[in-house]
């Protein structure tokens, strides 16, 4: 079998007193989609920020292309680049939509300006939103913004392609979107998927069952600190897993327990 693309083993994570993650072990292969549900509060984010390398696990290895990762991303030693969304599209308010979306290639790039409008304007193409580059945040739906910040995590910079995202994460891409602007968010995951040829490979948190059964292929079912069970998207409606039946079913009665 293939090399890994991502591998956790063993992480753990506490914030405080409490160990929100307790030995995780997840391996992600090149071409995979996985989705991780559970719980709230079951240390979700937390697993995608780690991998993306926003955030150093207490224990564990993360090892990213056979590539023990020491640190953060940041101190750039990941061989592939590890793309974000955030739940909250995380625009900057007071920047434009090609400001936004073009930050990091301004800050860490001497493109000139104008080949970095042209490369943005691609990828507002690409996410289906042509044309608002001049738009500012407010001015734009609660969808629209999503959309603008995937754009944000597929720029790719010609001048270091192997920092290109190769990996996308993406935290709760649907909350709080109605059920068609959560479709067209769904389609875009797997348009992105399918076009930008690079980023072939993600990994979503997500709750929301249509999100789940639409662009996943894996999904992690993670509960106390653990991964508790893995399976294909088929399976989640066959396996005799009390917790993933109590999840999907969203049943109050079960091994879950209700909080509050
Ligand atoms: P999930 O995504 O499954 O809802 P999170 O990963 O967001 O869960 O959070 C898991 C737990 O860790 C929660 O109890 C949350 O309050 C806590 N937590 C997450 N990030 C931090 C942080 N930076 N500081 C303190 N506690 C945190």
């Amino acid at each position: 079998m293939a090399e890994p693309l991502i591998e956790l083993r063993g992480i753990s994570k506490a914030f405080g007193n409490t160990r929100v993650l307790d030995g995780v072990d997840l391996t992600i292969h090149r071409g995979e989609a996985i989705a991780i549900i559970g719980p709230s509060g079951t240390g979700k984010s937390t697993i995608l920020r780690i991998i993306a390398g926003l955030l150093a696990p207490d224990d564990g290895e993360i090892y990213i292309q056979g590539k023990r990762r020491e640190g953060l991303a940041e101190d750039g030693s990941d061989p592939i680049g590890i793309g974000m969304v955030f739940q909250q599209a995380a625009l900057f308010d007071s920047l434009t939509v090609y400001e936004n979306v073009g930050f990091s290639l301004v800050q860490h790039s001497r493109l000139p300006a104008h080949q970095i409008r042209q490369l943005v304007d691609r990828k507002l193409e690409m996410v289906g939103l042509p044309g608002i580059g001049d738009r500012l945040p407010a001015e734009l739906s609660g969808g629209m913004r999503k959309r603008v910040s995937f754009a944000r995590a597929i720029m790719d910079n010609p001048e270091s392609p192997d920092d290109n995202p190769e990996v996308l994460l993406y935290d709760e891409p649907t909350a709080g979107l109605d059920p068609i602007a959560s479709t067209v968010i769904e389609d875009l995951v797997r348009q992105i998927r399918n076009d930008t040829g690079g980023c072939s490979t993600y990994v979503m948190v997500t709750h929301q069952d249509s999100t789940i059964r639409r662009t996943a292929d894996r999904v992690v079912f993670l509960y106390r600190g653990q991964v508790q069970w893995q399976g294909g998207i088929h399976e989640i409606d066959t396996t005799d897993h009390a917790a993933v039946r109590q999840f999907f079913s969203g049943s109050v009665q079960g091994p879950i327990q209700v909080v509050g």
